[in-house]
């Protein structure tokens, strides 16, 4: 392994280690889930203090020792402090943060997912969007850069087409015609909007991919379906959905 590298990238989680000391946890364009130590960082007005914040995003020089790698330089180029201003944007912001952390191995590029996780972070203060709408997105269209895609297009069960009325099946995969939904004991109506929506978030480009507006229940129906397929392909609740749930739905 080499014995310094310079990364560009966001952390996505900040541990204390010791009494002084942070564990970070980044994700980087060319070297995917990266672990570093920063050492001192606790400590009031240490050097790397600020720049070693969760959401910050910059380069990073760092050097390998026995114990991993230690961080000896930090420059951020956006820190996304608007989110931290808002409990309820922040909530929604942590929960993109652990779906991007989950879905990234070490040494695998992720240049994608990072991109959309960005423009994402810098959506969820957009006054005109809203944030439910904005993390549902990126969840779903991240699932998807990782291959493990809904199915939307027609009825995964018997290949009709099936736009209203419309059901979603976790089980099933995604679409379902009515015919087929009786057999699924999970599948639930959804409104077209709900299908045009998650139609859009699979195929837009990212650069207008968190720009459509949605009406309330089609952010929810979103909403559901999202965090439904997420906690199955995982096997597990993230902690942030649970909080998500316990406070702000
Ligand atoms: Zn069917």
């Amino acid at each position: 392994m080499a014995a310094s590298m310079q990364v560009r990238g966001l952390i996505a989680r900040e541990t204390v280690q010791g009494e002084q000391d942070k564990r970070l946890t980044l994700i980087c364009v060319d070297q995917g889930r990266v672990y570093v130590s920063a050492k001192g960082a606790k400590k009031q007005g240490a050097r790397l203090a600020s720049s070693t914040q969760i959401f910050t995003y910059g380069d990073f020089w760092m050097n390998h020792a026995r114990s991993g790698w230690i961080l000896q330089e930090a420059v951020p180029i956006e820190q996304f402090y608007p989110i931290r201003q808002d409990p309820e944007q922040m909530a929604w912001a942590s929960w993109m943060l652990e779906t991007a952390l989950e879905l990234t191995v070490e040494e695998q590029e992720c240049n994608e997912m990072l991109r959309i996780l960005l423009r994402g972070l810098q959506m969820i203060t957009e006054p005109s969007l809203s944030p439910m709408t904005t993390a549902s997105a990126f969840v779903l269209r991240a699932l998807a850069s990782t291959g493990v895609r809904p199915e939307t297009e027609r009825c995964v069960a018997s290949g009709h087409r099936a736009e209203d009325p419309a059901f979603l099946s976790v089980e099933a995969g995604g679409l379902l015609c009515a015919d087929c939904a009786r057999r699924f004991a999970d599948a639930v109506r959804i409104q077209p909007g709900t299908l045009y929506a998650m139609r859009y978030i699979l195929s837009m480009d990212d650069t207008v991919l968190y720009k459509f507006q949605a009406e309330p229940q089609i952010r929810r129906e979103l909403f559901e379906f999202v965090s439904r397929f997420l906690i199955q392909y995982l096997q597990r609740e993230p902690r942030t959905l649970r909080y998500i749930r316990e406070c702000f739905c």
